[in-house]
């Protein structure tokens, strides 16, 4: 009982992230200053994008994104219904309705065949959500999205570093938002990117996030003016020196721990193979996840109740396991929108199942050890 609690995610944060916010706090740009374009710089070469521009968080990304896409009323984006909610309220705020999509039973992202079904005149765009840090099969969507003149936006807050095909996520999409949440692969506190190789999208995201105004105050300052125009109705949507800084010292950082991550999840993958109770998740080829989760599926026709002991008795014992998610449709907001049980079967079976493990770079050997012992005993107790 007194064993330590373990998060299923948290950051990790060492003294050379310390040291690059106070080095902020001690200079003159507290916000919109030269960490800001430091860490864009590095974060679109990370991903190999064009361009990168920072946010306050992720789901500000995704709202920057529907803005620069023109979506609005009356149109339709489709959004795989498991996922956060953020993914589907982006379309929300600018109005648009939300069409749900079913997500692949073996891989659990969007399923394409689903999405090809519900196309209609209306739809503006697509939101690729990388589940768990595993990439959608973004070919076939991109081909969907080209033969319908839509966006592809690609949902990967889950996936920063993960590659498709020999490319990674945030170069591959009509736009992608990252979210750098302290959950996520790197943080700022808060905070999120929106990447893009399309330099009017970007010129468009980057005014937006600054109220419509088409030029920040720095770049005045160094004009020599005071004149500045609101061209459309914008956001104060903009990510701090502070933040920014730390996310750059986290970045570089990022591919090392990485590697840790991937560790962890060929242990998890060693140890949890002989249980029978377990689906593991799966890395199809040619799609590299970045782990942001560890998602098993307690099976059966019992799932629910066995994932739920299973849940418990872990939480019991200091373990903080999770589940993700609660498939959007069925929340309560959504419902009183139209949406029913039912709209998305496979997403709704997979949810009665889903356990997310423990899974972040600063989680030790030892801890991992005592997650996979416990999950043994809980599944005894669960019963079958
Ligand atoms: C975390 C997350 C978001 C939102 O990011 P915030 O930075 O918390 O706003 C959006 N979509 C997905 C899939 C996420 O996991």
């Amino acid at each position: 009982m007194s064993s330590e609690f373990i998060p299923y995610g948290r950051q990790v944060i060492d003294q050379a992230d310390i040291d690059a916010v106070v080095e902020v706090l001690k200079g003159d740009w507290l916000t919109t200053g030269p960490a800001v374009d430091a860490f864009e710089v590095e974060f679109a070469s990370y991903v190999g994008a064009g361009e990168a521009v920072a946010v306050s968080n992720g789901t500000a990304a995704l709202h920057l994104c529907m803005l620069a896409a023109g979506i609005g009323p009356g149109d339709e984006v489709i959004v795989p219904a498991l996922t956060f909610v953020a993914s589907a309220n982006a379309a929300r705020f600018v109005g648009a309705d939300v069409v749900f999509a079913d997500v692949d039973e073996e891989d659990l992202t969007i399923d394409v065949g689903h999405v090809a079904s519900l196309v209609t005149a209306r739809t503006k765009a697509i939101v690729a959500v990388d589940f768990a840090g595993l990439p959608c099969r973004l070919d076939e969507l991109l081909a969907i999205a080209h033969q319908h003149g839509i966006a592809l936006i690609e949902d990967a807050c889950h996936a920063p570093g993960a590659i498709y095909r020999g490319r990674r996520v945030g170069s591959i999409a009509t736009m992608t938002a990252f979210s750098f949440h302290p959950v996520k692969h790197m943080t700022t506190g808060e905070g999120g990117m929106v990447t893009t190789n399309d330099p009017a999208l970007a010129g468009r995201v980057r005014m937006l996030r600054n109220h419509g105004i088409d030029a920040d105050f720095r770049h005045r300052e160094s004009a020599g003016t005071w004149e500045y125009d609101m061209v459309e109705l914008g956001y104060n949507y903009r990510l701090p020196d502070l933040n920014c800084a730390l996310g750059l010292s986290q970045l570089r950082r990022a591919d090392e721990r990485l590697k840790r991550r991937r560790e962890l999840v060929a242990a998890y993958n060693d140890r949890l193979a002989e249980v029978e109770e377990l689906r593991l998740p799966v890395e199809p080829d040619g799609r590299q996840s970045a782990w942001h989760l560890y998602p098993v599926r307690v099976g059966g026709p019992d799932a629910a109740r066995r994932r739920t002991a299973v849940f418990q008795s872990l939480r019991r014992a200091n373990i903080g396991v999770n589940v993700h998610y609660k498939p959007v449709h069925l929340h309560t907001y959504y419902a009183q929108l139209g949406h029913r049980k039912g709209e998305c079967p496979v997403a709704e079976a997979a949810y009665d199942g889903l356990l997310s493990l423990p899974m972040w770079a600063g989680l030790t050997d030892e801890a991992q050890a005592r997650v996979v012992n416990e999950i043994d005993k809980a599944l005894q107790e669960a019963g079958t």
